[in-house]
């Protein structure tokens, strides 16, 4: 069993979230309304960066992906995950992203 089974297998959903190194940072793993692209690559950038030394990425990344969230997940955008055919409900805006 690898470290991660062991979390996933352990931990609830919430439990997992005390790990999470983005804790009051909720400003840049979530758009503001009418966000410009440039502003969103920049503030998904610096989101990206605290994900990668989270402990509790993958974990994160996945209850993300099964549950279909918005925002950035375990270093992973909403478009991204719709790419990687974790479908959002309603996928606003990643159409529109992806056709310009
Ligand atoms: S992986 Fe990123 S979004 Fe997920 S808990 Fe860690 S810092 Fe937060």
């Amino acid at each position: 069993m690898t470290v991660m089974d062991f979390i996933t297998r352990h931990l609830t959903d919430d439990e997992w979230m005390d790990g999470a190194a983005c804790k009051g940072m909720t400003h840049l793993f979530f758009p503001t309304p009418a966000e410009r692209p440039q502003t969103r690559e920049r503030r998904e950038d610096a989101a990206r960066e605290i994900c990668e030394s989270c402990n509790v990425r993958l974990v994160c990344r996945d209850f993300a992906r099964d549950n279909h969230e918005y925002g950035l997940w375990g270093g992973e955008s909403e478009d991204e995950r719709h790419t990687a055919g974790y479908r959002l409900i309603a996928p606003i805006g990643v159409r529109a992203r992806q056709s310009g």
